[in-house]
């Protein structure tokens, strides 16, 4: 479609500006530049209802998170290094929404460095270094975290210490996946050893979400934790995307699988906007690291994050926002099968609570159909809502909107991805 000068003109500009690597959603991209609730606006007045940002958690500028951002940077901004009761206040309160187990926090300002931390402490704890991710997990940005993120592609080679296990897929490999997922755990474990790396840690994002988002079968993490641990090492769950009542079911995405964790990892939606994030561990698991090891992050659990995080924390108690992304999510999932069952190229829709995949298939041999994907991606947003794809084969449309989406919205979500499917989809 032909885009506005002005448009054309911002694409021209971010590529003579911003430094290599950079990504825009959508054939056409989309400007910005105000956000309210569940939608967004561009610079022309359009209203787009986003069904994707997960970061804004209580949507788009929650006044809650605005005032309490704004009293504390008035009040005042400093470190770690210095006694403040807000902070130990927000922790008890954090740490009272984990099993009682997970019982100290550090705090960070990103997903990645909140990993990056988790694997020195794992380090320290087992004196290993081998890590176990599944195949196309993402865990963040730094060198060494990038370094078990095989989502990056071929052109960000894994470390030597680092094996990959299939994610969940009960779609193609059945009643089974749990028995198929161990047995190929304890050749990873296996092939480490035989290559001299002792069993360090299990990296798993408890929604599988870049693997295409499988929220199934939910006996699956206890059975690989247990492998893990059984070799000498431990369980980090990645709950940068799953964490903070998305799935619908309590705090963690780790709740569903009824297992409990040795680290657990926090992010995005923590503080609607702020960056935060967080390591939640054992006590016993952090001894060894802070033996010996000094750990200071000048923004981590400094005083504006934690304002913003303890709004958060807050608001999705006094809203229901985790029964209401049970009650919603249960909609979107009955609505998507009514219209999945309509077209051969929608192979299945899967979710828990705000976070569902709908899977697109090619008409001719059933397998994973990237480009028309793309297409109803692109078409939904021509249509202003805001979706995006993901998985291994980019064919999974990824849907999870802001915790506070209400029946109307999920309601014309379902009407608007309807009408996409009769434009874009073979009938
Ligand atoms: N883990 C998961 C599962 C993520 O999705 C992401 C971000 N996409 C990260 C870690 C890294 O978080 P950040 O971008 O805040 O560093």
């Amino acid at each position: 479609s032909a885009q506005p000068q002005h448009i054309r003109e911002l694409i021209d500009r971010r590529a003579h500006l911003l430094g290599p690597g950079y990504q825009l959603f959508y054939t056409n991209p989309v400007e910005v530049s105000r956000g309210s609730g569940v939608h967004l606006y561009d610079s022309a007045g359009n209203e787009y209802l986003d069904a994707y940002n997960n970061v804004v958690s209580l949507g788009h500028c929650h006044p809650a998170v605005v005032d309490a951002v704004t009293r504390q940077l008035s009040t005042l901004t400093t470190n770690t290094r210095y006694l403040q009761a807000d902070l130990l206040d927000f922790s008890e309160r954090l740490l009272a929404t984990f099993p009682a187990e997970l019982d100290r926090v550090t705090y960070t300002c990103t997903g990645s460095e909140a990993n990056d931390l988790a694997l020195r402490v794992a380090r320290a704890h087992t004196g290993n270094t081998g890590i176990i991710v599944t195949r196309n997990a993402y865990h963040g940005v730094t060198a060494e975290v990038a370094a078990f993120s095989p989502s990056l592609g071929p052109a960000s080679p894994l470390g030597p210490h680092v094996r990959t296990i299939s994610a969940p897929d009960p779609r193609r490999q059945g009643d089974a996946v749990t028995d198929l997922l161990r047995a190929e755990i304890r050749a990873a474990i296996d092939d480490l050893r035989r290559h001299g790396f002792g069993v360090c840690a299990l990296v798993v994002d408890s929604i599988f979400s870049s693997d295409g988002v499988q929220p199934f079968p939910t006996d699956l993490l206890g059975v690989l934790a247990a492998e893990v641990r059984a070799a000498g090492g431990v369980y980090l769950a990645d709950e940068v995307q799953a964490g903070f009542g998305r799935t619908g079911a309590g705090w963690w995405g780790f709740g569903r699988h009824a297992v409990v964790p040795d680290l657990v990892t926090l992010g995005k939606p923590m503080g609607n906007g702020i960056p935060v994030a967080a390591t939640v561990l054992r006590h016993e698991i952090g001894r060894e690291f802070g033996r010996n090891v000094r750990y200071f992050n000048t923004f981590g659990g400094s005083n504006v994050p934690i304002a913003a995080a303890s709004a958060v924390l807050d608001t999705i108690t006094r809203e229901g926002l985790i029964e209401n992304a049970r009650e919603i999510g249960a909609q979107l999932l009955r609505g998507f099968a009514e219209i999945v069952s309509g077209y051969q190229c929608l192979a299945e829709v899967r979710g828990a609570g705000l976070f569902l995949g709908v899977e697109v298939i090619a008409p001719e041999d059933t397998g994973p159909d990237r480009v028309l994907a793309q297409s109803l991606v692109d078409d939904l947003r021509e249509h202003f809502v805001l979706v995006s794809a993901s998985g291994p084969d980019g064919n999974v449309i990824k849907i999870r909107p802001p915790l506070v989406f209400g029946t109307e919205d999920a309601a014309l979500l379902l009407d608007r991805f309807a009408d996409a499917a009769t434009r874009v989809l073979p009938a």
